[in-house]
């Protein structure tokens, strides 16, 4: 039987790790679920930082970026052309409030942008625009309500024949946009190439592997319940299980190290694993993660209850939060911790973490000193 970085784990931990290769979905623009490869939508104060301080970044997105402009930035900055933002080129306006509507009136001669290729489209044709349009509508508090195909979902984004037709002629294409529209990229945050999110998958899977009694509660689990692995290891027997689980994790020991995922230093200096026996703990807390946590459903606060809620006690952690500019979602930067922990951390650093609760923790009079330096 052919492995690869999941193939003994439960259905539900396998999920936990793929889902790290999703982008966080949006509204409006931003795309509904999509890989974290795709185009990216940035701002124009990120774009600005990029162009002018460190260029070479912004090529770095595999697959493209476009820049959202607010209405109020288009009209009164005058300096859009020395960081070649080019409307329907690189850039849109992008206006959200009847209040922009009002004070910053679009231009006549503008195109609601539509999308003719998405960025993982193998059908794309060389120096050909991905999209056009010069301005995106997404507000919602005007009556009636004047939202663009591209930031519509369901029947509402499709656009008809004559109006593709119409983009054809206007814009000389060879072939028109897509007759459903949705979104035009991902937040810039969540950017990562295939290759790193392979090595992100592997490395979080030899995490996995390396929790205290893993084997034993896989092998309990499958024994109890076979339905929650893979179809191709339910007419496994137990043994044969065993088997699998040792390949599986030699062969994802294998793939880290010939890529360097296995530097335990580091992977100690983050915190997502303990110096003393490097297995994983989690980086804010410190504590160690269990296996019995990676599967047990959350106990839900009396009254909350809700029965398709069965989110499990562990995150996926970033030790340095995702930051425009930044692609903080790579390998050396993630973590397993506890959900309390991640909803804690919110969008922040660890380490800004960690200082926010020793302010709450003086505030509230204890004395706080740290013994492990
Ligand atoms: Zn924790």
């Amino acid at each position: 039987m052919k492995v690869n970085y999941k193939t003994v784990f439960s259905k539900e931990i396998a999920k936990k790790i793929d889902k790290t290769r999703e982008a966080r979905t949006g509204k409006g623009i931003y795309k509904r679920r999509n890989s974290r490869n795709y185009r990216v939508v940035m701002s124009l104060r990120t774009y600005r930082k990029l162009f002018l301080q460190s260029p070479s970044t912004l090529s770095e997105y595999g697959n493209g970026y476009i820049v959202r402009i607010k209405p109020e930035e288009y009209f009164s900055d005058n300096s859009l052309t020395d960081i070649d933002i080019k409307l329907g080129v690189n850039a849109f306006v992008y206006y959200k409030s009847a209040r922009d509507l009002r004070n910053f009136p679009p231009n006549e001669n503008w195109t609601e942008l539509v999308e003719i290729f998405t960025s993982n489209d193998n059908k794309k044709i060389e120096d050909h625009p991905e999209f056009v349009g010069e301005v995106a509508y997404f507000v919602n508090n005007t009556q009636p309500r004047k939202v663009s195909k591209i930031c519509e979902t369901g029947d509402a984004s499709k656009l008809s024949a004559k109006e593709i037709e119409d983009y054809i002629s206007e814009y000389n294409l060879k072939v028109g946009p897509k007759k459903k529209q949705a979104g035009i990229g991902n937040f810039d945050y969540d950017y990562c190439t295939d290759e790193e999110m392979k090595n992100v998958q592997y490395q979080l899977s030899y995490l996995i592997f390396a929790i205290e009694g893993m084997k034993d509660y896989l092998s309990n689990l499958f024994e109890e319940s076979p339905g929650s692995f893979d179809s191709k290891l339910r007419s496994k027997s137990l043994e044969e299980f065993r088997q699998i689980y040792e390949k599986t994790e030699q062969h994802v020991i294998k793939y880290c190290r010939k890529h360097g995922l296995l530097n335990f230093d580091l992977l100690s200096d983050i915190g997502a694993i303990s110096d003393t026996n490097q297995r994983p703990i989690c980086p804010l807390c410190k504590q160690s993660v269990t296996a019995e946590e990676f599967i047990e459903v959350e106990e839900q606060a009396e009254g909350r209850e809700e029965e398709d809620n069965t989110r499990s006690k562990i995150a996926l952690m970033h030790i340095n939060a995702l930051q425009p500019g930044e692609f903080n979602h790579h390998t050396y930067n993630l973590a397993w911790g506890h959900r309390w922990c991640n909803q804690i951390q919110e969008d922040k650093d660890i380490d800004e973490t960690v200082n926010g609760l020793i302010q709450m923790l003086k505030g509230n009079g204890y004395i706080v000193s740290n013994d492990m330096n």
